[in-house]
């Protein structure tokens, strides 16, 4: 298939678990992928892997001059920006009344203001390339509250939020945002973690790969009329 070809996505958090599907699915789909993350020699394996189609970069999202670097290199390397998919992310956890402010804002700075940045950085590329999209990976705890993770969750119910205000400025440019909430998916972010599969209606934990296709079904353009939306992708968690 070749859902993307001719358009050119960045996604940041790339080396990891569904960032690497992700970008593995962009080059799948015929397009082209800049991998963004602060793990330098499993993302440049991984870009080897894929091939021409696939630049690693250096990318903290917590700072908007490596965001200026990446958007540099996707429009350098392979003529413009179509999609930026804010996928990088981190947990931290603790009941609120233990919960620190150092924890705090650790995960608001990745989850919250990194997707900030990334939007901030790519639109100028983005409107040149329009049609264009933005997704920004939330979770289930963007649309449903969990003990014990007050920072994750404060930021993901913040990334919706963005990306409402974000699709409402953007739509006019030709930019949808869309946001993608999955349920448990088996990464080294869960590594170790042994959730209750009787809470899905699926009865199992997600693979990466099922949210890459539903990423690359926003990135492409058979979702052209989808914008400001919540995609969930939860085996059934959030049906319960
Ligand atoms: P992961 O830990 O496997 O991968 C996350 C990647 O983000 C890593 O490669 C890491 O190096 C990168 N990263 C962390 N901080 C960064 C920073 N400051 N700048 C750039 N890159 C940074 O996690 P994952 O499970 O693949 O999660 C990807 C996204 O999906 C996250 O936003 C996460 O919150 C979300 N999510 C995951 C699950 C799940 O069950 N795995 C569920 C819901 C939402």
């Amino acid at each position: 298939m070749s859902r993307l070809e001719g358009k050119v996505t960045l996604v940041s958090g790339g080396a990891g678990g569904i960032g690497a599907a992700i970008a593995r699915a962009v080059a799948a789909e015929g397009g082209q992928v800049v991998i963004g993350d602060l793990h330098d020699a499993q993302g440049e394996t991984l870009a080897e892997e894929i091939g021409p189609a696939a630049t690693y970069v250096r990318l903290d999202v917590t700072k908007p001059t490596d965001w200026e670097s990446a958007v540099t290199t996707a429009v350098d390397t392979y003529g413009r920006l179509n999609t930026l998919v804010n996928n990088a992310g981190i947990a931290n956890f603790g009941p609120i009344d233990t919960y620190t402010h150092a924890d705090w804002d650790a995960v608001i700075a990745v989850n919250l203001t990194g997707v900030f940045n990334g939007m901030k950085a790519a639109i100028p590329a983005l409107k040149e390339a329009a049609p264009a999209s933005i997704v920004n990976v939330s979770s289930v705890n963007g649309l449903l509250g969990a003990p014990w993770v007050p920072g994750y969750v404060a930021s993901k119910f913040g990334v919706v939020g963005l990306t409402k205000a974000a699709a409402l400025d953007l739509g006019r440019y030709g930019i949808r945002v869309n946001s993608v909430h999955p349920g448990f998916i088996t990464t080294p972010m869960t590594a170790g973690a042994s959730p209750d599969l009787t809470q899905f209606a699926l009865g199992r934990a997600g693979a990466p790969e099922e949210i890459a296709r539903l990423v690359v079904f926003l990135a492409s353009d058979e979702s052209s009329f989808s914008t400001g939306a919540e995609f969930i992708a939860d085996g059934g968690l959030l049906a319960g």
